[in-house]
C-alpha cells in the first residue's frame, strides 16, 4: 500500500497552493488526489479578482501576502499566474463611505498602498461612469487580477517539480481513522496509508470530511458570470470594479470584453455541486447589463458574448474554514471560501503548510477554525456583501 507524509484531497488553487509549499520544504511523501484534473473545479471559473479590501484583519494580511507572491510569480513556481495589475476600485453610497474609509485606515496601519477617492477623482480615473449615486470609492493601485486556471496548474507543476505526487482522476472515498487519528485515505485508486490529510475540496468537503465523521456548514450557491462586449467606441475598461452601490462588479477580460456579474448578500441558488446548470439565464444577462448601462450609461448598448455559472461554497458568515480539526488527530480543512478564495490561494499554501508541519504560520488562522460554528464566534465584516469581508 502506497504510503505518504501529507495527502492533500482537492487540486483547486488551495490544496495545489499547499503541495506547492510542502514539497518546497522538503517535508517528506506529498500526495495529491485530484478527483478530475488540476485546477478544473470552481478555481477555473474564478473571475480571479485580487484586491486588498477587507475589514477582518486576517484577511487583509493574507491577501497581502498573496499580491506579492503574484506579483513575483513566475520566480516562485517557473509557471504563470498572468497576473494584471490594472487597479481596483471600490464604489461606496455616501452612506456606505465610513465603514470604507475605516476599512481604508486599517489597510493601511498593515501597510496596504490605499487611498479613498471623491467622486471627481474617480471621474479623473474613468470619466465615462456616471457617479450620481456614488459618494466615493477605495482605490488601491497595486491590484488587479489574475487566471485561476493557470495558477493552479502552475502551482502543480512546481510542486511536481520539488516532489511532489499527483494523481489526478482519483477520488478520495473516504478517510480512515483509529482510536481518533488519522491513518490513511481510500481512494478510488486504492488505499494510502498516512497519518495527514487536508481536505480542500471545495463545494465536496462537507461530503469528504462526513466520512470521518466531521460536519462542516458549507452549501454550494450556484453564481453567474456574464461576458459584456461594450461598443466598439468605448474603448478598454481599465480598472477591476466592485460596486457597492449597485451589489455589482466588472473587470477587463480583453481588449472587447469584460466579465461582469452581481455581490449577493445572501446565497441566491443553493445547489447540488454535481448537479446545476452551468450556463447564463436570460433574466441574468437582462439584470448585470442593466447594473452596467447605469454605471456606463455611454456603452448601455453592450453586447453579450455568454457566460457561464459555477458554485461557490459558503459558509455561515461566508469566511473559510481552515486549520486543524480538534475531533481527529491528523485532520486538516481549508475549504469554504464563500466565493473570495482565490485572491488567498498563495499566502494560504504557506498557512496551512507550516500548520501541517506542527509550525506557527506567520499569519495567524486561528480564528477560522471549523470550532467557531459550534462555538458561535462568527467572523462579520462591516459590508452586508459577506463576500467583501
Ligand atoms: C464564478 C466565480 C467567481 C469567483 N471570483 C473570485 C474572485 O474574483 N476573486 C477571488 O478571490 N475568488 C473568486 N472566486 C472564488 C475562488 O475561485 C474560490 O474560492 C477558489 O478557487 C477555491 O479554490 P479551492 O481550491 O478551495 O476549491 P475548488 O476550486 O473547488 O477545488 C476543489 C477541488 O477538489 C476536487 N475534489 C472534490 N471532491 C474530491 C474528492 N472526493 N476526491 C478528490 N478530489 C476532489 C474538485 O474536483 C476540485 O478540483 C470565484 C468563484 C467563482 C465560482
Amino acid at each position: 500500500m502506497p504510503a505518504a507524509d501529507v495527502v492533500i484531497v482537492g487540486g483547486g488553487v488551495t490544496g495545489a497552493s499547499t503541495a506547492f509549499q510542502l514539497a518546497q520544504r522538503n517535508a517528506g511523501k506529498i500526495l495529491l488526489v485530484e478527483r478530475a484534473t488540476v485546477g478544473a473545479g470552481p478555481t477555473a471559473k474564478s473571475i480571479g479578482i485580487i484586491r486588498l479590501h477587507y475589514s477582518y484583519e486576517p484577511l487583509i494580511r493574507l491577501a497581502v501576502r498573496s499580491l506579492e507572491m503574484f506579483t513575483r510569480f513566475e520566480d516562485l513556481t517557473g509557471g504563470t499566474a498572468d497576473f494584471t495589475r490594472a487597479g481596483f476600485l471600490l464604489l461606496a453610497t455616501h452612506a456606505q463611505l465610513p465603514a470604507v474609509q475605516e476599512n481604508v485606515a486599517l489597510q493601511r496601519r498593515l501597510g496596504v498602498r490605499t487611498s479613498i477617492l471623491s467622486p471627481e477623482e474617480i471621474a479623473r480615473l474613468d470619466p465615462r461612469m456616471s457617479l450620481d449615486d456614488v459618494g466615493g470609492a477605495a482605490f488601491e493601485p497595486d491590484s488587479g487580477y489574475a487566471d485561476g486556471y493557470a495558477t493552479t496548474t502552475s502551482f502543480a507543476a512546481a510542486a511536481r517539480r520539488a516532489g511532489a505526487e499527483i494523481w489526478e482522476a482519483t477520488r478520495a472515498e473516504r478517510i480512515v481513522t483509529e482510536n481518533g487519528r488519522v491513518t490513511g485515505l481510500d481512494t478510488t485508486r486504492g488505499p494510502i496509508t498516512s497519518a495527514r490529510v487536508l481536505v480542500a475540496a471545495g463545494p465536496w468537503t462537507p461530503h469528504v470530511m462526513s466520512t470521518a465523521g466531521i460536519n462542516v456548514p458549507i452549501q454550494a450557491s450556484r453564481q453567474q458570470v456574464v461576458q459584456l462586449e461594450p461598443p466598439a467606441d468605448f474603448g478598454r475598461l481599465e480598472v477591476v470594479i466592485e460596486d457597492m452601490t449597485q451589489g455589482f462588479y466588472a473587470r477587463p477580460e480583453s481588449r472587447s470584453s469584460v466579465l461582469a456579474g452581481v455581490l449577493e448578500e445572501e446565497a441566491e441558488q443553493v445547489v447540488s455541486a454535481d448537479d446545476f446548470s452551468q450556463g447564463v439565464d436570460f433574466e441574468f444577462v437582462t439584470r448585470v447589463s442593466r447594473l452596467w448601462a447605469h454605471r456606463y450609461p455611454g456603452a448601455s448598448e453592450a453586447g453579450v458574448r455568454g457566460g457561464y455559472a459555477s458554485v461557490y461554497d459558503i459558509t455561515p458568515d461566508w469566511q473559510p474554514v481552515l486549520g486543524h480539526v480538534d475531533a481527529v488527530e491528523g485532520l486538516f480543512v481549508a475549504a469554504g471560501f464563500s466565493g473570495h478564495g482565490f485572491k488567498l490561494g498563495p499566502a494560504l499554501g504557506e498557512c496551512l503548510a507550516a500548520l501541517i508541519l506542527g509550525e506557527q504560520p506567520e499569519i495567524d488562522i486561528s480564528s477560522f477554525a471549523l470550532s467557531r460554528f459550534a462555538s458561535g464566534r462568527l467572523i462579520r465584516g462591516k459590508h452586508i456583501q459577506g463576500i467583501l469581508g
